[in-house]
């Protein structure tokens, strides 16, 4: 694969980013979007399943040579943001805006569809291609996809991030745990109000409230092991109405984030104990609904080789090894099923306003960082379908 016939796919790309960037949907209404890609993989002559789990499209490109099925995915949802940008591409839809890049992720897929459809010849086993709907929201859309059978059969999964934090013509990834999990949970604690100059005749649900907070926070201090990054927040504390009256009930509600399974359960049985006895100790009651997010993203370390290796070799692309960040990702449920490896691809640059965080109301991507999208994802099929079968490994 050269440089070029990459580059002859980039101002489509540019078109089609902009034109889903000008039509965003939130997650799970994600019609149109499915539609355009749907119609962008018909007149390439790709088979396709439409409405896999919700708005997912899967696109199938069988080669002419047997071999592995080689899968990546995009995801196409916006954020209920109101587009803040001064471009001729800026969103129509009012509050709601491609503030994370994933049109330029869908971008990137269409133009992989168009590239693979016309080498067959050269395609040893199967690309599949997930668009995948509904990632900035739990419960996601991974999971109602591969419920409906879209890895089946799949024996390496690939994905990337357009990614602003990390300068364009960077690429940057991590083996083993490189995203958190995430999960939120909320507390109601109840008591029993009163006078507040009287507290004896009371369960003052503030002061159980409070000490539960700080009681939270001894769970990754002291708890978790420290080689484990880990986070409990609690977001938010509403209790009481005015200054005299002790308050019956109090709610809290937090998030927590970390690496890995065992540090995950770990926190969730914590809270629950902590939450029980913290309450009771203050003659309080407690209840504690939890609900669990996103898994952690493991990267494997084979595929993220791979990533390094054949990336480290496109002109005009750096790899860099990142660190794990705490954003959370359903790309996560896929690689908890075949190996894979996911990809921050830099689209930063203050030169063209491509200098705002993700989710940012004047969000905006380096286009550039498309086109390496593009390469790298051509490069680790085709590397994968070389290199397949794989040598048995020597255990
Ligand atoms: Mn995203």
């Amino acid at each position: 694969m050269g440089r070029g016939e990459v580059e002859q796919l980039y101002p489509v790309m540019v078109e089609r980013r902009r034109y889903l960037h000008r039509h965003p949907e939130l997650s799970f209404k994600e019609q149109e979007t499915s539609a355009f890609i749907a119609d962008v993989l018909q007149k390439a002559g790709v088979e396709m399943r439409t409405k896999v789990g919700g708005n997912g499209v899967v696109g199938i490109i069988k080669g002419s040579l047997p071999g592995p099925v080689v899968a990546l995915r995009a995801d196409m949802d916006a954020l209920p943001i109101q587009d803040e940008k001064n471009t001729d591409y800026k969103s129509e839809v009012p509050g709601v805006m491609h503030a994370c890049g994933h049109d330029g992720h869908t971008a990137v897929l269409l133009a992989l569809a168009e590239y693979f459809a016309g080498r067959r010849d050269l395609i040893r086993g199967e690309i599949r291609l997930l668009f995948q709907p509904a990632e900035e929201v739990c419960p996601g859309g991974a999971l109602p996809m591969i419920n409906e059978g879209a890895l089946d059969g799949v024996d390496v999964i690939y994905g990337v991030h357009l990614w602003t934090p990390i300068p364009v013509g960077t690429a940057a990834s991590a083996p083993g745990p490189m995203m958190a999990s995430t999960d939120e949970f909320f507390v109601d604690i109840h008591g029993r109000g009163g006078h507040g100059g009287m507290p004896h005749k009371t369960i003052d649900s503030v002061v159980a409230g409070s000490a539960l907070v700080m009681q939270l926070q001894s769970i990754v201090s002291r708890s978790v092991n420290p080689l484990d990054p880990a986070v409990v927040t609690i977001g938010s504390f509403h209790a009481g109405t005015v200054q005299n009256v002790i308050a019956e009930r109090c709610r809290l509600a937090g998030t927590v984030r970390c690496f890995n399974e065992t540090s995950r359960e770990l926190i969730r049985e914590r809270i629950a104990s902590v939450v029980e006895h913290t309450a009771s100790s203050y003659g309080a009651s407690a209840s504690l609904e939890y609900v669990p997010g996103y898994p952690p993203l493991v990267n494997d370390n084979e595929e993220t080789a791979r990533f390094f290796k054949v990336a480290g070799g496109l002109e005009g692309i750096k790899t860099e090894l990142t660190q794990p960040i705490m954003p959370a990702e359903d790309f996560a449920y896929y690689l908890q099923r075949v190996p894979g490896c996911f990809i921050l691809v830099g689209a930063g640059n203050p030169e063209k306003g491509a200098e705002y965080p993700h989710h940012h109301p004047k969000f905006d991507l380096d286009e550039e960082a498309m086109g390496h999208a593009a390469r790298i994802l051509i490069a680790l099929a085709e590397n994968y379908m070389q290199e397949w079968p794989q040598p048995a490994s020597a255990e």
